[in-house]
């Protein structure tokens, strides 16, 4: 290997578009560079707190509602239409550890909606509700 002109192992400033090689750490490291991850309720992707809205149903509320400041289990989604469209009344029972009927369920999506922008986000009507 011809060593004479080299400076140097990487350039600073440029992204590493290649996957870097994480090294395994033990399920307490928390990388940092983006802050916590949480896994979308809807898509199940896991990504930067950031980037995701995150539900809450406080203890006394009458059902579950956005808020990032919102006490209680909580759970994250992308704030997009197709996550939200694609949320489901079992995703969220398992999230809250509590059954979430469809009115709740509605007027979650609601807010979401308006959040995220979208007209429209189908009600789960008749969608096979995952008791469980
Ligand atoms: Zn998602």
């Amino acid at each position: 290997m011809d060593r004479s002109g080299y400076r140097g192992w990487r350039v600073r400033g440029i992204d590493e578009e290649e996957p870097a090689k994480k090294v395994a750490l033990p399920g307490d490291a928390t990388p940092e560079r983006s802050g916590p991850r949480r896994r979308c309720v809807a898509c199940r992707a896991s990504v930067s707190t950031g980037d995701l809205l995150r539900i809450a149903w406080p203890v006394g509320a009458a059902g579950p509602a956005v808020g990032r400041t919102l006490s209680g289990r909580g759970a994250w989604i992308h704030p997009e239409p197709t996550c939200v469209g694609a949320l489901c009344p079992g995703d969220l029972s398992r999230a809250f550890r509590r059954k979430v009927t469809r009115s709740q369920m509605a007027d979650l999506l609601i807010g979401l909606a308006a959040i995220v922008g979208a007209d429209s986000v189908e009600l789960p009507d008749r969608r096979p509700a995952e008791d469980g």
